[in-house]
Order: C-alpha cells, then sequence, then structure tokens
C-alpha cells in the first residue's frame, strides 16, 4: 500500500482553492484505528494507569490491526506501508491513551527502526516478523546515568573476546525493555577509543534473557504509568560478534538518525494530546453550567478552548509536513529540520494544552475521574524524551546556520 501526502483542490464558487489533506487512504486506516482505540482502549485506560499495567494482549491486537508492521516491508512481516500511516496511528491511539502510544511508537522507532535501517538480512529475517506482527517487542538503549542530551558521551563499553562482545555498563530509562514479551534490546556500547581521545560507538543487539542483561525494576514514573521503562545493567554480558547492528563504529549515527524519524512519530503522539484536549474540553464547556449558564459562553473559557483548535491545528500540519518530507524521501537536513519543528511545538502545544483543559474542568480537573488529569501527567515527558525542547531548538539553530554551540 502507498499513500501520499495530497495537496487536495476543492472547490469554489470562484473556482479551486488548494487544502492540505491525508489521502482517502489515510483516512480510512484513521476510522478503523480511532474505532479500536475508542471501544477497546479508552474504556480502560484509567485502570491500566492506575495499575501501571501495559495490556501486552492489547498490544498483540495493534499488531493483528497491522499498526506495528506499518513500515516493515512484507518480506519481513510488515504490510510496506509508508511513515504517515504510522503517525496517524499514533495520533489515534495517543488521543486516547498516551501510554499505549509511546508503546507503539517507540516499539516501531526505537525497536524496528534501527534493525530495519542498518540490520543484516540475518537479524532482519530473526528478529522483524515478530516485533512487526506485535508478537515480540524491541527497546533501544541509548540513554545512561551520566549521558543524556549529550548522548556520545556513552561509557557502556563492548569488547571482542573469542568472537563474542562482553558488554559491561549502565542503560538508563530505556522503553519497552522489560515487557514480557520483550525480545531483545539494542545498545549502544564504546567499542574502541580512538587516539585523539574519541570514542569509537557502536550499536549491538542483546537478546532478552541473555546472562549479563538485567532488567531493573520499573520506574515510578510522573505519567506513561502503563508504558514500560526500566535501568538495564550488563555485566560481562557475552553475544556473538554477528550481534554488531550496522557497521562498527556508527552506532552513534545511526542512533541519531533512528531520532530523526523518532521525534515525527512523537510529534504525531503529542498532536493526539492537544486533540484530546481540545475535544474534551469543548463538550465539558457546553455541559458544566456556572452562574446559571454552560461556562463556554463565558469568553474566558471560550478563548483558551480557541486557543486549543490552533494549536491542534498547527500541530497537524507539521506533523504532517514532516511525514510527508521523509515518506517523499526528501534530503536528510529537510527531513531533520522539520522533524525538529514538529517535535518541538507538537510537544510543548501538548503540554500547554493540558494545562488549559485542566483549568477548563475546574476542580474536577485535578481527579483522576476525569481524562484531563492523566494526560496532564503523561504531557510532561513529551517535552523530554527522544531529545528535549533545548536540543530541538539547538539543532533548528544550527540548520539555520547560526553559530550555537
Ligand atoms: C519515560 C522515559 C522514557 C525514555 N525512553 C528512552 C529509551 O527508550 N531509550 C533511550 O535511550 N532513552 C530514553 N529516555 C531518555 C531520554 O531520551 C532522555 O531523558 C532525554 O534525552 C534527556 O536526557 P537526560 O534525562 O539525561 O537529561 P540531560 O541531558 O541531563 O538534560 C538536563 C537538562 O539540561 C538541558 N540541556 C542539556 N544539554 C543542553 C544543551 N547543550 N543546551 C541547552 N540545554 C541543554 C536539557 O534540555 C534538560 O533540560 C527516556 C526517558 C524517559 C523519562
Amino acid at each position: 500500500m502507498t499513500y501520499v501526502y495530497v495537496n487536495v483542490s476543492l472547490p469554489t464558487r470562484e473556482g479551486t482553492a488548494m487544502a492540505f489533506e491525508l489521502s482517502a487512504e489515510h483516512e480510512t486506516f484513521r476510522k478503523v484505528v480511532r474505532e479500536f482505540a475508542d471501544t477497546e482502549i479508552a474504556p480502560h485506560s484509567a485502570r491500566w494507569d492506575r495499575d501501571h499495567h501495559l495490556p501486552v494482549d492489547v498490544v498483540r491486537q495493534l499488531g493483528e490491526l497491522g499498526v506495528f508492521g506499518l513500515t516493515t516491508p512484507e518480506e519481513y512481516g510488515g504490510s510496506g506501508g509508508d511513515f504517515t500511516s504510522l503517525c496517524v496511528a499514533i495520533e489515534e491511539i495517543g488521543r486516547v491513551d498516551q501510554s499505549l502510544g509511546i508503546t507503539v511508537e517507540a516499539a516501531v522507532g526505537l525497536g524496528i527502526n534501527p534493525i530495519l535501517s542498518y540490520g543484516t538480512e540475518d537479524q532482519k529475517q530473526r528478529w522483524l516478523p515478530d516485533l512487526a506482527a506485535g508478537r515480540a517487542l524491541a527497546g533501544f538503549g541509548l540513554t545512561e546515568p551520566a549521558s543524556g542530551s549529550d548522548a556520545g558521551a556513552t561509557a557502556t563499553r563492548a569488547v571482542l573476546d573469542g568472537g563474542e562482545w562482553v558488554i559491561d555498563g549502565t542503560k538508563q530509562f530505556i522503553t519497552n525493555s522489560g515487557t514480557e514479551i520483550t525480545s531483545c534490546v539494542t545498545v549502544t556500547a564504546r567499542t574502541a577509543t580512538a587516539e585523539d581521545g574519541l570514542a569509537e560507538v557502536s550499536a549491538i543487539i542483546v537478546p532478552s534473557g541473555t546472562p549479563g542483561f538485567t532488567v531493573e525494576p520499573a520506574y515510578d514514573k510522573l505519567g506513561w504509568h502503563a508504558s514500560d521503562t526500566h535501568p538495564l545493567t550488563f555485566t560481562g554480558c557475552r553475544v556473538p560478534e554477528d550481534h554488531l547492528l550496522g557497521e562498527r563504529g556508527k552506532g552513534f549515527a545511526q542512533f541519531l538518525a533512528t531520532l530523526d524519524d523518532g521525534r515525527i512519530a512523537i510529534a504525531a503522539l503529542a498532536l493526539g494530546c492537544v486533540r484530546a484536549m481540545l475535544e474534551q474540553s469543548v463538550a465539558y464547556a457546553g455541559e458544566r453550567t456556572a452562574f446559571g449558564v454552560p461556562i463556554g459562553s463565558k469568553q474566558g473559557v471560550a478563548f483558551q478552548i480557541a486557543d486549543l483548535k490552533v494549536m491542534a491545528d498547527a500541530a497537524r500540519l507539521l506533523v504532517y509536513q514532516a511525514a510527508a518530507l521523509r515518506d517523499a524521501g526528501r534530503p536528510h537536513v529537510e527531513v531533520k529540520q522539520a522533524a525538529s519543528v514538529a517535535k518541538l511545538y507538537a510537544t510543548e502545544a501538548a503540554v500547554t494544552a493540558t494545562r488549559i483543559a485542566t483549568q477548563v474542568h475546574g476542580g474536577y480537573g485535578f481527579m483522576e475521574e476525569y481524562p484531563v488529569a492523566r494526560f496532564y501527567r503523561d504531557a510532561k515527558i513529551l517535552e523530554i524524551g527522544e531529545g528535549t525542547s533545548e536540543i530541538q531548538r539547538l539543532l533548528i539553530a544550527r540548520s539555520l546556520g547560526l553559530p550555537v554551540e
């Protein structure tokens, strides 16, 4: 299936006008995911969040719906679709449940994507069919206790010994790394130090259950309660030499490229959040009365909701423009800049939108009985994960040619 982002000519009284819309196939697919999200996810999200429970059965059902295999070619068990369709799926899932939205985003963007982009034929055949079907999840371990934004400062080491990589180190905040269906985690590690002192960083696939690879207890997080996040430790962890992913010494560069796609996808997750806040605020402002009238008849409330509509529309255009550039195979610098612009705007809009929606809901907005409370807790991480807002501003400034350090 091939999807395109289309400029649609709309008939008007005077002639025609251009509008920016997704293709009919994308919109049909959106309806399928939305229906699943509304019936199979939304009614249970509050409970999963309260219980800190990732519903693996729902992950499998999303796999059967084709969500995890959207960007994987058919020969590896996917449907060979485009990146835009992945964004549509993440937006719709994120509109009802940010934890499941990030589970899908990380599974494809961080789990499947690096193996698809840099894996050998054997690695693709081994890992992708289960990942694309949602029968398995994979994580990517870049962040460490002392290196997040400065991801090149990886301290984890891997040395070759008797045809095996021996890995020692610690990874931090790794999504999808400890679920009952996690099949592997790809980690970055120093595999040598050059004479100038610079680290040679490579990526290595570590199968779950490998001796010396420990998934530490899950974090107690502010939000994304139903998403799986763990610290990982590697102590003399041995994997065969052919578990190297891509070229030796290119691990950091590979990961940076992986993050460009991830940023578009996480911006789609933020867009889902903004839309949820808009829809819930419109509904509440029409029902709730104060001083004998619906609160939506007060300009102080209505104007805040008008701002949510502006945020949703702007975020949508930026997300799908970035996805369209990526699908069209436009130059990397162009896609990279568009990804950072979309990520920065959509995630900051999501944080603002949850604050506004909570305010519109008054005291009820602070109660877990209303989903806005959960979205309020979930939104903050959007400005941090896969590159903070500051890092996005840094990348955008550099792309403009500014000599920012
Ligand atoms: C729930 C969750 C899930 C995650 N999942 C994964 C995962 O699956 N895999 C993975 O590898 N990582 C993951 N991460 C890690 C995430 O990508 C990092 O937390 C993020 O990149 C920031 O790194 P840090 O936490 O070390 O913050 P730091 O890098 O220490 O940043 C602290 C502050 O300093 C600012 N700062 C740093 N450098 C600069 C600079 N040059 N200019 C201006 N400001 C700067 C930052 O913007 C931030 O405000 C996850 C994190 C969380 C919380």
